[in-house]
């Protein structure tokens, strides 16, 4: 898709000098197709994926085209949520920074009514607002269309998903069809958005869409986790652990999910919040400010609520629950991997969802890998794959003439091989991972003489058969919980008070582990390594 220079769109120099103080480096590609035709006043439907600078796609148009000396309101932009149409104001605002007598106002509902219309009766060249909020100024007459030449119809699809359509047609027949532009951005085109298009555009309307192909977004790793439902939580703080990203999103379906996984996040003691559509707005601002200053590094969002975050250093994005429509994983995924940063999506699929997946890879043209869920020894693999990329920066950089004759002495005067220095650098360097403590004293214990046979450890249970326990409820806690096969659980030999049970060495540690918290029978037990015999 080609761009163009905003220098070729032929903007005023207020709004050149604007664009310029924002950063801008070239119009995006909805911007290069939008802007113009736009401008020229023609009705528009564009569609392009979140974040690709729909608002400055009308913004700008708007602003070229309002007259500063005139005080009356001259456009009117419909924005599905507060939060959206604070952040479309604002970016517009910082276009008209140039423009003398230019304001931009957005009006929403939540805020006090009598407010909104002492601001409104201070002038508005261009209003930002919420279908309901809008419908409730018009009938107060406290915003007029006398002047109103441009309606935006801004995140369309959203503001029919949020239940806007009725007030959204109520406003758009106050003024004929003939008498305004109407423009129209979403970043999906469901049916409905083209009906109330059909009825209120004019007929010669102009259809931008960027598309599909670049709908996908390059430069993000794409995996997806085999993961049973309740399993889910574990692997996503494995993988948090793993990837340390720094600011992260999670998404879910509903509301309820969010604030299950937020609370079970909290509870494991992560930076986490939850945002959606249900939440105070005074909450949901309090939860973005937290998210956009790094307090909380763990948002997560339902797909509405999603939309209103515009945050730039988004590392992973996770898909707890798979996206129900295949558009809304580009946006969810676009959330990462912003302005050139590398970012990866994780997907956790539950059994016959891999279907959806396919699907979404046919959509998105995109590779979505599986990748086993790591094990605590992948750490390790993944923290020396870190170190190793580290590692061929420094080489590629050379200079390490003095290093190597160091190196070269030491192998010269010893027995170890260069090999040898260099594991024991890697193992230094990964050195973090090395088994917690807890590990450590339990291994320590089960290599010990534990009286078992060969190969196997001997685990000491402090109920038997006086407790009404049979051998099989021993087999069955163990392989169980340690989620072993049963077939390897050696011998079981129970006395009154106690059994002794034998392991395969490798599961000893596991085997321990997973007895912490078990009970059999309903009885709390204890278990631990045999003494020898
Ligand atoms: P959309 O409405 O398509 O989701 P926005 O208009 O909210 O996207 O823009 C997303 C972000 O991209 C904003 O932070 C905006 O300032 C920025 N942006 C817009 N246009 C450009 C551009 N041409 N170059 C760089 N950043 C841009
Ligand atoms: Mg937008």
């Amino acid at each position: 898709m080609e761009t163009v220079k905003f220098e070729e769109l032929g903007l005023s120099p207020q709004i050149m000098r604007a664009v310029k103080e924002m950063g801008f480096e070239e119009a995006t590609p909805i911007q290069s197709q939008a802007i113009p035709v736009v401008m020229s006043g023609a009705d528009v439907i564009g569609q392009a994926q979140t974040g690709t600078g729909k608002t400055a796609s009308f913004g700008i148009p708007l602003l070229m085209k309002v007259d500063p000396n005139n005080k009356k309101t001259q456009a009117i932009v419909l924005s599905p949520t507060r939060e959206l149409a604070i952040q479309s104001a604002e970016e517009i605002r910082k276009l008209s920074k140039y423009m003398h007598g230019v304001k931009v106002l957005p009006v929403y509902g939540g805020q006090d009514i009598t407010r909104q219309i002492k601001a409104l009766k201070g002038g508005a060249t261009i209003i930002i607002g919420t279908p309901g909020r809008v419908m409730d100024h018009l009938r107060r007459k406290t915003i007029r269309f006398d002047f109103v030449e441009t309606i935006v119809l801004d995140e369309a699809d959203e503001m029919l998903n949020m239940g806007f359509r009725e007030d959204i047609e109520t406003i758009l027949s106050y003024i004929p069809n003939e008498e305004r532009q109407t423009v129209l951005f979403s970043a999906t085109m469901p049916k409905p958005i083209l009906e109330i298009t059909k009825k209120f555009q004019k007929k010669d309307v102009e259809r931008i869409t960027i598309t599909k192909k670049e709908l996908t977004v390059p430069n993000i790793d794409q995996y997806y986790y085999d993961v049973r439902r309740n399993n889910k939580v574990d692997v996503l703080t494995r993988l948090l652990d793993y990837h340390n990203p720094k600011l992260s999103l999670v998404f879910c379906n509903t509301k309820r999910m969010v604030d299950e996984l937020a609370s079970e996040l909290q509870g494991r003691g992560y930076a986490a919040e939850g945002i959606h559509g249900d939440m105070k707005q005074q909450q949901r601002d309090r939860v973005m400010k937290s998210f956009r200053n790094g307090r909380t590094d763990i948002l997560i969002a339902t797909d509405v609520a999603a939309r209103g975050i515009d945050v730039d250093d988004v590392e992973a994005v996770f898909n707890f629950d798979l996206p129900q429509d295949n558009e809304y994983y580009v946006h969810r995924i676009g959330r990462t991997g912003r302005a050139g940063r590398t970012g990866r999506a994780f997907n956790f699929v539950k059994g016959k969802e891999v279907y959806k997946l396919k699907e979404i890879q046919r959509y998105c043209k995109t590779k979505i890998k599986a990748q086993p869920i790591p094990s605590t020894d992948d750490v390790a693999a993944i923290k020396a794959e870190k170190i190793m990329d580290e590692i061929g920066m420094i080489i590629e950089d050379g200079k390490l003439r003095d290093m190597i004759d160091i190196i070269e002495q030491q192998v010269n005067n010893s027995d170890y091989t260069a090999m040898d220095i260099a594991a024991a650098f890697l193992k230094q360097a990964i050195g973090g991972v090395e088994l917690s403590r807890e590990d450590k004293d339990m291994d320590a214990a089960l290599a010990g003489d534990t009286g078992a046979e060969e190969g196997m450890v001997r685990l000491f249970v402090n109920i038997g058969k006086s407790q009404r326990i049979k051998p099989g409820d021993i087999l069955g806690a163990v392989a169980g919980e340690a989620n072993i096969p049963g077939k390897l659980v050696g011998a079981i030999d129970m006395y009154d008070n106690y059994t002794f049970v034998e392991v395969p060495e490798e599961y000893g540690r596991d085997v321990l582990k997973a007895m912490k918290n078990v009970k059999i029978k309903g009885k709390s037990v204890n278990v631990e390594p045999a003494n020898s015999r």
